[in-house]
């Protein structure tokens, strides 16, 4: 497999004739910001992915980004491993300069822009749309039970047992 960082996109010909990358990146190899994230507990997780080029009709260039799988998060009510399905993309639009994309941004909230750069980093790309996706508090829809670290099922009289116990 071809380490991302070494895949250099020419911006402009990717956008103009609409080419793709498309294939599959293991976490390990990404910058630690992806591959020692908290939450991310298997680094050897693959995700697919694939950046498409194009050019929208009022001429600007863009870049579809998706990215999908399943990763292996810590839950954040009982500390074990669970499985989560991501499936992200984002619709980048490329200005000219800072300034064409600020005034774009204000009259669309809903844009995802970039300022055109002649080298596109795919691999920062990607890392961006997987930290995007990301769930800030992942949790299992239900525990398993032989571990109710914090279960907010804790049966009523466990605690007035345990105020017994201080007396
Ligand atoms: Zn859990």
């Amino acid at each position: 497999m071809l380490s991302l960082n070494l895949i250099g996109i020419d911006a402009d010909l990717f956008t103009q004739s609409r080419q793709q990358l498309a294939g599959e990146l293991v976490l390990s190899e990404l910058d630690s910001r992806v591959s020692g994230h908290e939450l991310l507990l298997d680094a050897n997780d693959r995700l697919a992915y694939r950046l498409t080029g194009g050019v929208d009709r009022w001429q600007r260039p863009f870049v579809d980004i998706e990215v999908s799988g399943q990763v292996h998060l810590q839950c954040q009510r009982c500390l074990r491993a669970m499985t989560q399905t991501l499936n992200e993309s984002a619709h980048m639009v490329l200005f000219a300069d800072e300034q064409a994309l600020d005034e774009a941004m204000l009259a669309d909230d809903a844009l995802d822009g970039a300022v055109f750069e002649a080298q596109i980093n795919a691999q920062t790309l990607l890392e961006d749309q997987i930290l995007m996706a990301l769930p800030f508090s992942p949790k299992h829809d239900e525990c398993s039970e032989d571990m109710p670290a914090q279960s907010d099922k804790t049966h009523p009289f466990a605690a007035l047992a345990a105020l017994t116990d201080k007396q």
